[in-house]
């Protein structure tokens, strides 16, 4: 049997609420319970003047209720994550048990993550728990331990000067809104000020057409290049405005090379502070063609909440991070539906993708729900609507503003000047 968000709340019942009085869910403390298959991550809000002595007594006493209520259902545990949060639902500090995904898991009984436990994470500081045996590595994917770093295809990739950042989205599978994520990400950031680019790099199934909205406009060549259409206040070109647009799209590995080199290359964007490619679904040649021809700021990972979907995700992730390119996040599209009521239905089950992001160990970006407003925006080519106020609105701003934060933070880290965003 697995452990339920049920069962963990019930246990955290009994945890008293260092500062607050009461217990953890009765004083409000807890605020996010996640659990998926033998993983488990609960955010706790961090209380007002709380000395790192009653963060590590309130860390190893929820670490203790829950492998106690695993124990006594008899079920398997193999990771917990406890965070605090500020009100804001920023995290400030980060404590881990058991093997993050993908490392071999522990054998054994419920509770044999007993005495091996560990912290650390993003941004987060020690908490004072022994470093033993079994200590979750929270390096992000790929950047295992002791490991030389073999060149990537990004390594090599030249800088184009006249773009100050370039950014990938991706998706493990197709139809769960990468498109739609990325459009909206580009008009986001142009309505902020920005000069900004898309480029629809999904040449077997280019929607960006029907999402911007480009109707009979036709391409333009001066001087041997493509004017890209200005639409919504973004520079886009995309091969469906190219090609027939009810032939099928099949390319042979080198024609899905040439073409994506094309529009990258071949299209007059001009000076731009983004340029955002909509990849194809999956893993396959096109990223690869990417990340060896244009030096990359980081990718995006758009996921929907479902186990199916992100297993998918957790794959495009490491794809980006073997080409050697950061993984800004992951934002989790049609999280839940917001219905014509006003009400919020919880439909795939909320909260998996953010639940991915931190066993990857890579910032969540945001949720978008599922609306009509939005699916019927995007038939219309009218994305300028989707910041016209209300809920999707408010996403998709929390997304920019966080993937702008996450350029900053990559930015510093590469020792690159970070950029002041005003908004
Ligand atoms: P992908 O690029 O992953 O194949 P798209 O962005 O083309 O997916 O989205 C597929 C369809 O789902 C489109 O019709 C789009 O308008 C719709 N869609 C995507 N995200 C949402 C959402 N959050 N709410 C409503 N409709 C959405």
């Amino acid at each position: 049997m697995s452990l339920s968000k049920e069962t963990i709340t019930r246990a955290l019942r009994g945890v008293p609420a260092v500062g607050a009085g009461g217990d953890l869910v009765g004083a409000g403390v807890l605020k996010w319970v996640a659990v998926c298959e033998t993983y488990v991550s609960v955010k706790l809000l961090m209380p007002a003047g709380a000395t790192p002595g009653d963060l590590a007594q309130v860390t190893s006493m929820t670490r203790a209720a829950i492998e106690s209520a695993a124990r006594d259902e008899g079920s398997r545990l193999d990771s917990i994550i406890i965070e605090f949060v500020n009100d804001a639902g920023d995290v400030i500090r980060t404590a881990r048990f058991g093997a993050p995904v993908n490392e071999a898991r522990a054998q054994g009984p419920a509770g044999a993550m007993g005495g091996s436990g560990g912290s650390g994470g993003s941004g987060a500081s020690d908490m004072g728990h022994r470093p033993i045996g079994g200590l979750a590595d929270t390096r992000p994917v790929g950047h295992a331990s002791g490991q030389t770093r073999a060149p990537t295809p990004q390594g090599a990739a030249p800088a184009m000067p006249s773009i100050r950042n370039i950014i990938a989205v991706g998706a493990g599978k197709g139809g769960v809104g990468k498109s739609t994520i990325a459009l909206n990400l580009a008009v986001g950031l142009a309505r902020r000020g920005a000069a900004v680019g898309l480029m629809d790099g999904d040449i077997y199934g280019p929607s960006l057409p029907t999402l911007l909205g480009l109707g009979a406009m036709e391409p333009i060549v001066v001087d041997g290049k493509l004017q890209p259409f200005l639409v919504h206040g973004v520079k886009s070109m995309t091969i469906g405005k190219l090609v027939d647009p009810d032939k099928p799209l099949i390319w042979r590995g080198p024609m899905a090379h040439g073409a994506f080199k094309q529009l990258a290359e071949q299209t007059n964007w001009g000076e731009l502070d983004y340029l955002i490619i909509d990849l194809p679904p999956g893993t396959g040649d096109v990223a690869l063609t990417m990340a060896q021809m244009l030096k990359l700021s980081g990718a995006v990972v758009v996921c929907t909440p479902q186990k199916v979907a992100q297993d998918d995700a957790v794959r495009a992730a490491k794809m980006f991070q073997q080409l050697g390119i950061e993984v800004l996040g992951v934002v989790e599209n049609m999280s839940y539906f917001i219905g014509d009521d006003g009400k919020e239905y919880d439909i795939f089950g909320k909260g998996g993708a953010e639940f991915m992001a931190q066993r990857l160990n890579v910032p969540f970006l945001g949720a978008v729900p599922l609306t009509m407003g939005l699916r019927k925006n995007s038939d219309d080519g009218n994305p300028t609507a989707n910041f016209a106020g209300g809920a999707i609105t408010r996403a998709f701003e929390e997304l920019i503003s966080r993937v702008e934060g996450q350029l900053n933070l990559t930015a510093m880290k590469k020792g690159q000047r970070p950029t002041l965003t005003i908004s």
